[in-house]
């Protein structure tokens, strides 16, 4: 069987900068593959790539068999692409539940359907006892699972997470691997970026390491965390 993504020679020039180069990822159904790298080294840009944000400046990204270089982000999400942003765009002024029903409209046509879905969703991301609530009004680990929800919400088969467990105390980090984890026994594929590895590498099958825009390493977690050229490229971080 394919992969569920593959990005084929990816690059993305901004101007001078080359932001990703020559990139070629990809990722089986139901993995749980960490995206990692020092900050700047493109992570999130190839999110923003695969999640349709942006068009390569050269390459192709394909999605369940198909070709969705040139497909806008709207209708990737139709075909199954959730995502997350690394800086949180939940709308603060509207409550938790009124969020995630922005999420659920994409599969629910009738308010009543995507009522029930984000009713599901919060119940199953722990945050039902907040669905009332101010998005404005949570503590910033609840907006991130917010975040997730409103994703998990459109009924992806990929869910993109941006640094979704960066800079939560290790409790509420711990929360966030179990809901990833979770996540996956549902068989929505995962690919998560996160800058810090002490968190992704027990959690992800396979880590894939980022560094000024390039594939520095790929493999098992055990492995990669023991590359020298990961080390060494960390230390430079
Ligand atoms: P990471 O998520 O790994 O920290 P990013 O993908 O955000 O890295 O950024 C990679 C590089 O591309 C950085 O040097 C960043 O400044 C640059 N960059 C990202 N987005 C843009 C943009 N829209 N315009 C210009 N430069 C950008
Ligand atoms: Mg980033």
């Amino acid at each position: 069987m394919t992969a569920l993504l593959e990005t084929r020679g990816v690059w993305q020039r901004f101007g001078g900068l080359v932001a990703n180069s020559d990139v070629s990822i990809s990722v089986g159904r139901g993995e749980i593959v960490g995206l990692i790298g020092p900050n700047g080294a493109g992570k999130s840009t190839l999110f923003n790539l695969i999640a349709g944000v942006l068009p390569p400046t050269q390459g192709s990204i394909w999605f369940d068999g198909e070709d969705v270089t040139k497909m806008p982000a709207a209708e990737r999400c139709q075909r199954g692409v959730g995502r997350t942003f690394q800086v949180v765009k939940s709308f603060e002024t509207m409550s938790v539940i009124d969020n995630v029903i922005v999420g659920a409209l994409v599969r629910n046509t009738v308010m009543r359907e995507a009522r029930r879905k984000a009713h599901e969703v919060l119940e199953f991301t722990g945050l039902a006892a907040r669905a009332d609530v101010l998005a404005s009004d949570l503590v910033p680990a609840e907006k991130r699972r917010l975040e997730v929800a409103r994703a998990l919400a459109t009924e992806p088969k990929l869910l993109l997470l941006d640094e979704v467990l960066t800079g939560l105390t290790p409790t509420e980090a711990q929360t966030g691997v179990a809901l990833v984890r979770k996540v996956r026994e549902t068989g929505i594929t995962v690919l998560m970026v996160e800058h810090v590895m002490e968190i992704v590498m027990p959690l992800v099958d396979r880590a894939i390491v980022l560094d000024l825009g390039k594939v520095l390493v790929e493999g098992k977690p055990a492995d990669v965390v023991r590359d020298p050229k990961v080390i060494s490229a960390y230390l430079g971080d």
